[in-house]
């Protein structure tokens, strides 16, 4: 083994710089100094407000107390998305959390539910009685949530994941807190100069605007969409999805919130791309994120005003990206995290998921000063399978729409799409076929699942092995199954009362 890593620098303090600097400050206890220079001038992208459900084991692994957490960062439960007009102008469908049927997992349930629905067992429209099975989707649709119970004969709250919505600057300045209690040094100033060795190209220090120079074993790179030492020294280079994900811009801007306090994001297709809606504690948040190429920066910002629920609380702000991934999330002595290290747009809430894993897996592939090649191989190779199966998990949205309205919508349908994503629509459209492609996989079969028959793709046929049984028992079955779920979502108590009833609140 090689000499052990002593120093650690993270560069940037936005959600990615703050979330690693928590996790490493965790992990190395007082063996490694942890520091973290940031630049008040530059300031954080400040969006990001809609989480996945494992942000829950992250929060547990630094150490957050749950209750403290919501009430700093004036956060609300998340038990899904719902998605309108993703199909047409009046289309809905939800993509819930957790899954569908018993069980934590989606097993049997969909061939099932298929095939009775072939055979005539199941009343109505294939796909409108899909969400009678999905704890989420109707806890969600009664603005009820609750604590998950993994109890599995307690189904289906076994399946009842939560996520959190949350004010994105208020997360890094409550982790800013935390991390400055257990011992992390947090600097101010702007970096102007990445230092290299001759000799290899390993980053030696960073140069400060007032001359300080800042030396590590190892460099965090969390310098938002600037990748100021994975780009900007180590040039690793972008790969760029935009010909699969045309959306470039987002406008944002908060609102005074009316109405109940929903357990859910919206996510609404506009002309040119979407709107988001996210109901936090003392306000909510919205964005439409739209392509350049098909409507003007004055009339994305009309639309977004002309569909908030209340007052806009600020001028809204527009941001600029490019969908695509660094080419090397790891180079030399630095790993890129966050924005730094690409960018998926935000229709699935994956990005802050992404640090969360990032962190994982320098975690698990933690280096010594050697800076082994094949275990910085290994974290690019892993990483970057993971970013490319949520890459097509978000494109199967425009891929699979049937709107055909706005030129935007007409070329989101006629995309030429991944071999890997249209390798899993015909397998789901052939015969119903769903699967995971491995560990570092996030979306679950269930999430596919939503998605797909969301969208309006119907399998052709099924699986013939699930059709042998007794068709009339497995209806029975399946619509006991549905009505324990819909008095399970009834007996849970309404989003803010429950926040109120556990202190996650905050004080106005
Ligand atoms: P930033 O917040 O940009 O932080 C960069 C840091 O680097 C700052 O502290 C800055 O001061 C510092 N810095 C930069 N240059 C220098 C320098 N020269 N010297 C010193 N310091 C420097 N994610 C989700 O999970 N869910 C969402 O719903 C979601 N919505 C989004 C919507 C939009 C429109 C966008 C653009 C992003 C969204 N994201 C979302 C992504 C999310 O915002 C980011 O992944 C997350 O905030 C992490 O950002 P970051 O820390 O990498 O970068």
């Amino acid at each position: 083994m090689g000499e052990p890593i002593q120093s650690i620098l993270i560069v940037g303090g936005g959600t990615a710089g703050w979330m690693a600097a928590a996790a490493l400050k965790r992990a190395a206890g007082p063996h490694v100094q942890v520091q973290l220079v940031e630049s008040d001038d530059i300031g954080i992208v400040g969006v990001g407000e809609a989480t996945v459900p494992p942000i829950r084991d992250f929060n547990a692994m630094i150490e957050l107390d749950e209750a403290e957490f919501m009430r700093e960062t004036r956060a609300s439960l998340k038990l899904g998305i719902q998605f309108n007009g993703w199909g047409g102008a009046d289309s809905a469908y939800f993509h819930p959390f957790g899954t569908f049927g018993a069980g934590p997992t989606l097993g049997d349930f969909h061939h099932i539910w298929f095939n009775l629905h072939r055979q005539g067992q199941l009343k109505g429209q294939l796909g409108g009685d899909l969400h009678d099975h999905a704890i989420c989707t109707q806890a969600a649709r009664r603005g009820r949530v609750g604590q998950r119970d993994p109890d599995p004969r307690r189904a289906p709250l076994n399946s009842l994941f939560t996520a959190y919505h949350f004010d994105a600057g208020l997360y890094a300045r409550y982790l800013r807190r935390v991390c400055e209690s257990r011992g992390v040094q947090r600097l101010e100033g702007q970096v102007v100069e990445v230092q290299q060795r001759p000799s290899d190209g390993f980053v030696s220090g960073v140069r400060l605007d007032d001359g300080r120079v800042l030396e590590a074993d190892l460099f965090i790179d969390c310098t938002g969409f600037r990748g100021l030492l994975i780009e900007g020294a180590l040039k690793a280079g972008y790969e760029d999805w935009s010909h699969w994900l045309p959306m470039n811009r987002a406008m944002a801007v908060p609102c005074a919130r009316t109405g109940p306090l929903t357990p859910y994001t919206t996510a609404t297709a506009r002309a040119a791309g979407w709107q988001w809606r996210i109901g936090l504690q003392h306000r909510t948040g919205n964005g439409y994120v739209y392509c350049s190429d098909h409507i003007t920066d004055d009339e994305a910002r009309e639309t977004l005003l002309a569909n908030l629920d209340g007052e806009a609380l600020a001028e809204p702000r527009p941001l600029r990206f490019v969908t695509g991934r660094r080419k090397t999330y790891w180079d030399k002595n630095v790993v890129s995290l966050g924005l730094s290290s690409g960018f998926i747009e935000p229709l699935e809430s994956t990005s802050i998921h992404l640090v969360q894993s990032g962190i994982y897996k320098l975690l698990q592939h933690f280096p010594d000063r050697d800076f082994s090649p094949a275990n910085t191989a290994a974290y690019n190779r892993r990483l970057g399978r993971e970013v490319e199966l949520i890459r097509d998990f978000v494109i199967l949205h425009y891929h699979a729409t049937t709107r055909d309205d706005t030129p935007f919508w007409r070329r989101a349908a006629a995309m030429a799409i991944p071999d890997s994503l249209a390798e899993r629509v015909e397998a789901f459209r052939d015969r119903g076929l769903l699967f995971q492609v491995g560990a570092d996989e996030y979306f679950s079969m269930g999430s596919w699942l939503a998605v797909m028959v969301g969208q309006g793709i119907v399998p052709r046929s099924g699986n013939p092995l699930y059709a042998l049984g007794d068709a009339a028992r497995s209806a029975a079955g399946m619509t006991a199954f549905a009505q324990r779920v819909a008095q399970m979502a009834d007996a849970l108590p309404e989003h803010e009362a429950f926040l109120k009833s556990r202190n996650m609140w905050a004080p106005d």
